[in-house]
């Protein structure tokens, strides 16, 4: 694999340093990182145990650190007691009961700060309606919500009560919501009357009544959030109101302390790769996650305003809207609405507003802002800012460098944090005041993650720039725990590779010359060209580097000579694409990487098929590229009418 690395001109050398008054103000010093990282390396199980114990309030002290006698059904802190809603409100009540713990801005511009105590209340009071409703441990609940604070109140409600919930984005459509409904065999269904995004209203209980038309025995009830106002059918014996349901309810509600492994929740996946697999995660370990990532990583502390514009629908929501911020007791903002309405200002404006001290993107967003042009991000000061992240994707060094100067001005770390539904929290990113960054980097893995780069036989891949199979050697508290009702899917898909200690990420990965990670694509994504691998990503990033490029999705197609060529997907920041900018683009990729890597086609749409997180479905490029019909699930696609632009453009 070794002889078949590129030598990319892109190969970033630019190395940003940590700034000095940042690491002076920072709550964890680079001594402490190095501290984590050798009691880490000593003892990987003490090191968690200790973790364990100093992040997490217990109800019970756990006497087993990590229990893999049933690889890779890993068990962690076993036979400890803990309920993860106690750590994420009633753990600070004594000090920060007036705290503010969330901020959360409508789509309207409407704007609510609700306080530790008062989140708590809410809390119990929903917890004890879901009893009340007969919802008891063990139970699942689909929550299909906007992104606003009662997602929020009844994850936690659930967490209170032990049962399990399972959060559907909103943007999904009645059958993706029936099939994880049924999938996951849901007692209740959480909704609203509908919400406003970016002005429009999405209709949540009629998708919801459509989803509820066919299938989805297993539901008994329906809370519905009065949210829009819009008139809906609400079903005799069925729905009912969430504010009937809380009516008279107690602001009180002692927790039900279970297990460590309790189920927590079930989140399917985005769906980028084929059938969303509903991965299960366990109470204690994962919320370990979401905490220690939370401090390391972005540096939270009590003075902050935190920020992730990422939805509760998605596993970025989940751990850094609704358990991280809370179980560090952070102040944190929440936002229903979309990065473009009103004006394309809207996220500068309110990082302004609201004195947003760390932000955490997508890049897709983060290109999208950018295709606007600076002035937006130029009308507002943006001098609260002190870490911005990003999550989701790779990120190209030009929208890296972009968030860094025209956002960040200079100043702010940036953290690009590779990382999973099924990895639960961060795995593999820089520690804002301890790793020097460089764009389109992942850096290295975090203390106790024991990442690493491995070729089809099972060797270390070590050479820099060549691509391999990225792996996690040792199991870790807040990884997945299963695939739900599907234990050898889990078994094949994560484990199936190597041995029942080698979590295959499904990711190809390269290290450069520091040792840093940089994360190429999906495995499936890597494209041989004459023998040599090449990664999407970095194709993608040349031709993002063009100055008429805004966005560009590269795929493969069967060659006779070549084994595969390569097809570009491209989207131009203004204009349309002729013959002559065709072939610029084609010579730009090939002085950029090399003539191997020069695309055999370039085609110009107006969008790409992406799903609802926002990421590019290249398998579905793949197909259109190699003009075979589209017979894969597009379930989870967001604009399914520009797969349909892209087909009838390909001749
Ligand atoms: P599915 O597994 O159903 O195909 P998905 O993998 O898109 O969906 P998620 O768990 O939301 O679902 O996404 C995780 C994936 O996102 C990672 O495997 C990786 O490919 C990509 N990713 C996340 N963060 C980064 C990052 N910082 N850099 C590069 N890629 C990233
Ligand atoms: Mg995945």
């Amino acid at each position: 694999m070794a002889d078949n690395k590129i030598e990319s001109v892109l190969k970033e050398h630019r190395v940003f340093e940590p700034p000095r008054q940042f690491v002076e103000d920072a709550a964890i010093k680079p001594a402490d990182v190095e501290a984590l990282y050798s009691a880490a390396e000593a003892d990987h199980e003490g090191f968690w145990a200790d973790q364990a114990r100093k992040h997490l309030d217990w109800h019970q002290d756990f006497s087993t650190t990590l229990d893999d006698t049933n690889a890779p059904f890993f068990k962690w802190f076993t036979d400890g007691k803990i309920n993860v809603s106690y750590n994420c409100l009633d753990r600070h009540l004594s000090a920060k009961a007036d705290k503010t713990a969330i901020i959360f801005e409508a789509d309207d511009g409407n704007v609510e700060h609700i306080s530790y105590a008062d989140l708590h209340a809410r809390v119990c009071r929903f917890a004890n309606a879901l009893k009340a409703q007969g919802l008891a441990k063990g139970d699942r609940a689909v929550i299909y919500l906007p992104n606003v604070p009662e997602a929020t109140v009844a994850m936690l409600a659930c967490a209170r009560i032990g049962a399990i919930h399972s959060v559907v984005f909103g943007g999904f459509s009645a059958p993706s919501l029936r099939d994880r409904i049924d999938d996951a065999e849901a007692k209740m269904l959480i909704t609203a009357d509908g919400n406003y995004r970016g002005g429009k209203l999405i209709p949540l209980k009629e998708v919801a009544d459509k989803a509820l038309s066919e299938g989805c025995e297993s539901i008994e009830s329906v809370v519905v959030l009065k949210r829009s106002g819009a008139d809906v059918e609400m079903r005799d014996g069925r729905d009912i109101w969430w504010h009937d349901v809380v009516d008279g309810q107690p602001a009180d509600c002692e927790p039900e302390w279970v297990d460590a492994e309790h189920p927590l929740f079930i989140l399917y996946t985005s769906g980028s790769t084929g059938k969303p697999k509903g991965i299960q995660h366990a109470s204690a370990g994962y919320l370990l996650g979401a905490v220690t990532t939370c401090r390391w990583v972005f540096d939270l502390g009590d003075d902050d305003v935190f920020w992730c514009t990422a939805d509760v629908g998605w596993i970025t929501g989940h751990t850094y809207i609704t358990y991280g911020p809370t179980a560090c007791g952070a102040t944190q903002v929440m936002f229903e609405g979309v990065p473009t309405y009103p004006e394309p200002d809207r996220f500068w404006k309110m990082v302004d507003t609201h004195q947003v001290t760390i932000f955490y993107t997508a890049p897709t967003a983060i290109r999208a802002l950018m295709k606007h042009g600076d002035e937006y991000p130029q009308r507002h000061a943006l001098d609260s800012l002190r870490v911005l992240g990003t999550v989701g994707e790779p990120i190209n060094p030009e929208a890296w460098m972009w968030y860094r100067q025209v956002i960040g001005k200079e100043r702010c770390p940036i953290v690009d944090t590779w990382w999973q539904t099924e990895t639960g929290a961060h795995m593999i990113t820089p520690i804002a005041s301890y790793t020097p960054t460089t764009p389109g980097s992942v850096t290295h893995a975090l203390p106790g993650i024991e990442a690493d780069i491995l070729d089809e036989s099972g060797e270390r891949v070590t050479d820099a720039g060549a691509g391999g199979v990225l792996v996690i050697k040792k199991p870790w508290p807040y990884m997945l725990r299963t695939i739900w009702g599907d234990p050898d899917r889990y078994k094949e898909t994560y484990f199936g590779m190597y041995d029942a200690h080698t979590y295959v990420a499904g990711d190809s990965a390269q290290r450069d010359e520091k040792g840093y990670f940089r994360i190429l694509g999906r495995i499936d994504d890597v494209v041989n060209v004459s023998g040599h691998r090449l990664g999407t990503m970095e194709v993608e990033s040349a031709l993002v580097a063009h100055e008429a490029v805004a966005e560009a999705a590269v795929v493969s197609r069967p060659h006779d000579v070549k084994g595969e060529a390569i097809v570009a997907f491209i989207i131009l920041k203004d204009g349309e694409g002729d013959e002559q900018l065709a072939s610029d683009l084609r010579n730009w990729v090939s002085e950029q990487l090399g003539a191997i890597a020069k695309p055999e086609e370039i085609r110009f749409a107006d969008g790409l098929p992406k799903t609802r997180s926002g990421k590019i479905m290249r398998r579905l490029l793949r197909t259109v590229a190699r003009g075979d019909e589209v017979t894969q699930d597009v379930s989870t696609l967001e604009n399914p009418q520009i797969l349909d632009q892209l087909q009838a453009k390909g001749t």
